[in-house]
């Protein structure tokens, strides 16, 4: 049988791709298509997506329908508390709704957990500056050091006025000043604020 198109090492890098061979053409159809079918066990990692943490709405081993919500994504807002020698992550928390902030419900689980000296020497580190009720939380918890990665201002330009979250305007450095506790603050972090604003951007465009 005569060759219709010769391969050598110079025609295959350059090779763009297209081509279907009479021959090859012919082989390629003569298998039956097979169902894939779906599989006995399906594992969906559903926090999984970078930035889209989600908040499960079936058990494992549960039967899911076509069009089923399996899980509503929680906003993308998250703290840590850190221990007075600077580098012991103690808690961490995300979002769980508009009255149970990541940082507002951090210092009430520090409040149970830590005394209120233990707090004082305390860093509360969250990715978006904390809003006035997680500032004012954080002021009674007595958590005395507080960093934030990206302003509350930049948070507001990319949520607008969206009905989820229609972000305050109240900076935490006013919020603190206007207390009795010397709160030490650090931010915005510039050096990690487009990767921030990257998430937040995906979430509320
Ligand atoms: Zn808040």
């Amino acid at each position: 049988m005569t060759p219709e198109f010769s391969i050598t090492p110079e025609r295959l890098s350059h090779f763009q791709g297209g081509l279907v061979l009479r021959h090859h053409k012919k082989v390629s159809c003569e298998p039956p298509l097979k169902h894939a079918g779906i599989p006995e066990k399906l594992l969906i990692a559903i926090k999984a997506n970078r930035g889209h943490v989600s908040e499960p709405m079936v058990q494992v081993g549960d039967t899911v329908l076509k069009g089923q919500v399996i899980a509503y994504p929680i906003h993308p807002f998250g703290a840590v508390l850190v221990g007075a020698d600077h580098e012991t992550v103690l808690l961490e928390q995300g979002n769980i709704d508009s009255v149970n902030h990541a940082e507002s419900t951090l210092a009430r689980r520090a409040a149970k957990e830590f005394t209120e000296a233990q707090r004082w020497a305390m860093t509360l580190y969250t990715t978006a500056e904390p809003c006035v009720m997680c500032a004012g939380t954080q002021y009674w918890a007595n958590i005395g050091r507080l960093v934030y990665g990206m302003s509350e201002r930049q948070l507001l330009d990319m949520t607008g006025n969206s009905s989820e979250n229609p972000t305050l305007d109240v900076p935490s450095r006013y919020v603190f000043s206007k207390g009795q506790k010397n709160i030490r603050i650090w931010g915005p972090v510039n050096q990690v604020v487009d990767e921030i604003a990257e998430l937040h951007k995906m979430f509320w465009s």
